[in-house]
């Protein structure tokens, strides 16, 4: 006899989990995990002395209220990233002391930069997130990518360059991967460019203690065996009478409905029987990951703010091109993480990994002075090698992507249902987006599974159909 649940969630990163906490007082609920761990895109690393540091999402920041209630809920403490000092722009071999999100460049290139800047935000404003592909000049933006926009609205080429920097530590990308359209989506649903690039204040305000990994673990253990790790689907098949075989690595569940809660690049390797849609298909194959290796050096001590040093580095050189100071607070440990973006990241998922940490190790230098070259420890993570997940922070929408088939993107296929960052309206690519789009989907399977009659709070569920 086949094990028996009304709902399958694949995934168990923050999306998956989230959705089987808000569903599991009422339903039967199964988690099929893939990998060993929970937590997808959220992982500790933990160094020989015992500390940890988050290899994926790490920070959460105002207007990002379903995180902080669930940190809250799981009990868990923050502290605010250290954001003190001057923070530095690393140009032609020459570092800049700066302060706040504008680096000091010459009078042109700053006027340029704060145009497009002040032109991209208005543009953005004016994007309703819930539906960018409606505005009237969707179909120019979706045109587009963000690359030839900035061609024409920067002027200067140090501002193109910084503007490029932002975007990359924003997206994992180069602007030329990316839509016009998206990239004022994106801006849009994590409130504003601004918020996304703004340490105090905005989207890199607040670290976890105990790590992202940890919420994810503390979901994991409340919802107990529901959670099944080392058991990646493989497949989901329709069977008469219209229930879902779902066959994992170790055996097969039957339910009445599944939540799919993993990267859209993932969906594609899960075979479903009948086939997808083609426009789900089209979607999906048009909604690639991007390109981001995360790089910690471990000090003694977190030396660069004895130079009042913010650790914040901005170098359109790189190819380390932003930095920040990831100290935990309450550690005597100095954290320094850099990331390797875009083009970059795609070179260096290719050198050796002693090749890497010394091009890594070399920019630190370069900006932070000699002692940065000899940490006590390293490590990086590169996410497009990384099985289960292939890239981050997130899937990326090339041009034609969100007018070509955006409109159906969180719409059910039948009993499968979407869920996972991707399908956020509110912080797509973030935490808080993955946590939007579970609310959503358990909201929607409730409704299928329960009619009206649920007597469950999902915290302002939106109207979708289903
Ligand atoms: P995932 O975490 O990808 O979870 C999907 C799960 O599905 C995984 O556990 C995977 O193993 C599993 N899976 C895949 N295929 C299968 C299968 N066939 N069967 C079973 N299971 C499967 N966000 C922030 O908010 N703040 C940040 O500072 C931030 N920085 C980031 C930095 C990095 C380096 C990275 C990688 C990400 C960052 N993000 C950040 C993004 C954030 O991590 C993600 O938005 C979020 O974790 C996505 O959660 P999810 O549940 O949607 O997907």
């Amino acid at each position: 006899e086949p094990e028996r649940v009304e709902v399958v969630v694949v995934g168990a990163g923050i999306s998956g989990l989230q959705a089987a906490r808000l569903l599991r007082g009422k339903y039967s609920v199964k988690v099929l995990e893939a990998r060993e761990r929970v937590g997808g895109r959220l992982q500790n690393h933990f160094f020989a002395n015992g500390d940890s540091v988050d290899v994926g999402g790490q920070w959460v920041g105002p207007g990002q209220d379903r995180m902080y209630r669930l940190i809250g809920e799981l009990g868990a403490a923050i502290w605010p990233l250290y954001d003190r000092g001057d923070n530095l722009l690393y140009l032609a071999g020459k570092s800049r002391r700066y302060r706040g999100t504008i680096p000091k460049i010459n009078p042109i290139a700053l006027a340029d930069l704060g145009l497009a800047m002040a032109r991209f935000e208005s543009m953005a404003r004016s994007l309703d997130p819930a539906a960018p592909w409606l505005h009237k000049k969707a179909l120019h933006w979706d045109s587009m990518t963000l690359d030839s926009w900035l061609q024409k609205n920067c002027r200067t080429k140090l501002a193109r360059q910084l503007f490029a920097v932002g975007i990359g530590a924003v997206f994992a990308a180069e602007p030329a991967e990316l839509s016009l359209l998206h990239a004022l989506f994106y801006a849009r649903s994590g409130n504003s460019l601004e918020t996304l690039l703004a340490v105090t204040g905005g989207a890199q305000q607040d670290r976890v203690h105990g790590g992202t990994a940890g919420l994810c673990e503390a979901m994991a253990r409340d919802l107990g065996e529901r959670v099944r790790c080392n058991a990646p689907v493989e497949s989901v098949t329709e069977l008469p009478g219209g229930s879902l075989q779902v066959r994992y690595r170790q055996g097969v569940i039957i339910c009445n409905r599944v939540i799919v809660a993993v990267p859209p690049n993932q969906a594609l390797r899960i075979r479903f029987e009948p086939e997808l849609p083609a426009w789900r298909d089209k979607l999906l194959q048009r909604m690639p990951a991007g390109s981001c290796i995360k790089c910690v050096a471990r000090y003694e001590k977190p030396f660069w703010r004895d130079s009042n040093l913010s650790g914040q580095v901005a170098s359109p050189q790189g190819p380390v091109r932003v930095t920040f100071d990831n100290s935990e607070q309450g550690k005597a440990s100095g954290l320094l993480m850099g990331f390797l973006e875009g083009d970059v990241a795609r070179y260096y998922s290719n050198v050796s990994p002693s090749e890497r940490r010394e091009a890594v190790l070399d920019c630190f230098a370069r900006y932070f002075g000699e002692t940065a070259r000899n940490p006590l420890e390293y490590v990086d993570k590169d996410w497009s090698s990384e099985g289960w997940t292939r890239g981050c922070y997130a899937a990326l929408f090339a041009p034609g992507t969100w007018t070509g088939g955006g409109a159906r993107l969180r719409e059910a296929n039948g009993r499968i249902h979407w869920a996972g960052t991707e399908f956020a309206v509110e912080w797509f690519g973030y935490m808080e987006g993955a946590l939007e789009a579970a609310e959503r989907v358990a909201a929607e399977v409730d409704a299928v599974l329960n009619g009206t009659t649920g007597h469950h709070d999902f915290n302002k569920p939106e109207a979708h159909h289903v």
